[in-house]
């Protein structure tokens, strides 16, 4: 008898889209050379827009969402995996174009995944997921420009959710002060527990920007873009930097070049998604050694399978507290 296990599938019809709970075999995963026994996958911010279909994530039909999985590599046709290897994978169109990590089996190409440090278990790498994964990559884009703690504050917005929880934490750990950016008020003990030094209202950013304002911070994560950006852009001191990776407000940016022309500063985008190997060792390297575990357990939560399209819609309603992992074999 063939092996058959659990995942959630996201179908579509004329009524709509759809997710189930299904059994499915091996068969019915797409072509690769590594087929890796999934352990934990997460729900991040791509992962609701997916399942609720609030966004054109899902191109091809059926499909198993998830856009990250951690687990064990059970057979390899690549010459870097053996079975047995912790692995680690984020992006490359999971959960897109090729079946995700909401599955207890995944076979993906080898080139897209990482081998996890081994201070990080398979639970703690889905608990930092794609967006402490790409919260990483922003601090490493501050450093890269330069902004190191004593050029002055750090401002991360969306703070409460995945990215920020994540990039609060690194921070603080890193020297830096950070201003925490949230609509959350009721969870300014929260922020502070997790190394925020101050909060904002985030309706302080959220409204048209003027080309430049008072200086207020030396740099930036911002997971939140549209008149958040341009607010913090408009509000960077000379020669500082800001990470853009995300759209929670919206994809537009209305701001001037003023930032740009007058202070200096530097915009630097940040994607996962096709960010290419070297980097993300290096990242994943990073978290390992800048990553308080107690923190992070601090912004965990636990979730099965079947909570899986429920938590979708939750994060897109902005109900999600920091991070949820997802425990594929409950
Ligand atoms: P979360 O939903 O966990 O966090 C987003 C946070 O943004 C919310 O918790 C909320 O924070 C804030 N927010 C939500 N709506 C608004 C709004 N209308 N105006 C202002 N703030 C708002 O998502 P993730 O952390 O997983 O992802 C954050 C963003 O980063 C997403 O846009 C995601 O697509 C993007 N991303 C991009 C990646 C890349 O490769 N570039 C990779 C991973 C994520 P609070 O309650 O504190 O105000």
């Amino acid at each position: 008898m063939s092996e058959t296990f659990h995942a959630i599938r996201l179908s579509k019809s004329d009524a709509g889209q759809k997710a189930e709970f299904v059994e499915i075999g091996l068969g019915d995963l797409m072509a690769g050379d590594v087929t890796v026994a999934v352990d934990y996958s997460t729900v991040n911010y791509k992962d609701g827009l997916a399942l609720t279909g609030k966004a054109p994530v899902v191109r091809v039909w059926p499909l198993i969402p998830g856009i990250d999985f951690a687990g064990r590599v059970e057979s390899s046709a690549h010459e870097g995996f053996k079975p047995g290897d912790r692995v680690v994978l984020n992006g490359w169109g999971v959960g897109e174009t090729h079946n995700g990590g909401y599955a207890q089996k995944a076979r993906v190409k080898g080139d897209w995944l990482v081998k996890l440090p081994d201070a990080i278990s398979n639970a703690h790498a889905m608990a930092i997921g794609t967006a402490g994964y790409t919260a990483m990559l922003c601090v490493l884009a501050l450093e890269h420009e330069g902004v190191t703690p004593n050029k002055g504050d750090i401002v991360v917005t969306g703070a409460a959710g995945g990215v920020g929880s994540v990039a609060i934490a690194l921070l603080a750990k890193l020297g830096y002060r950070v201003i925490a950016s949230t609509g959350r008020a009721s969870e300014a003990d929260y922020l502070k527990g997790l190394g925020a030094a101050d909060i904002i209202d985030r309706n302080e950013l959220s409204g048209p920007a003027r080309p430049l304002n008072k200086e207020r911070w030396a740099g930036a994560v911002d997971a939140v873009g549209s008149h958040t950006l341009a607010n913090v852009l408009s509000m960077t001191k000379y020669g500082g930097a800001v990470a853009a990776c995300g759209l929670a407000q919206g994809m537009d940016l209305p701001t001037s070049v003023a930032p740009f022309i007058l202070r200096g500063v530097t915009l630097c985008g940040v994607d996962s998604v096709m960010a290419p190997k070297a980097k993300r060792e290096k990242a994943w390297a990073r978290l390992a050694s800048d990553l308080d575990l107690g923190k992070l357990d601090a912004m965990t939560t636990r979730a099965t399978l079947k909570d899986v399209p429920q938590l979708g819609a939750d994060i897109i309603d902005g109900k999600v507290r920091g991070r949820v992992v997802v425990d594929v074999n409950k």
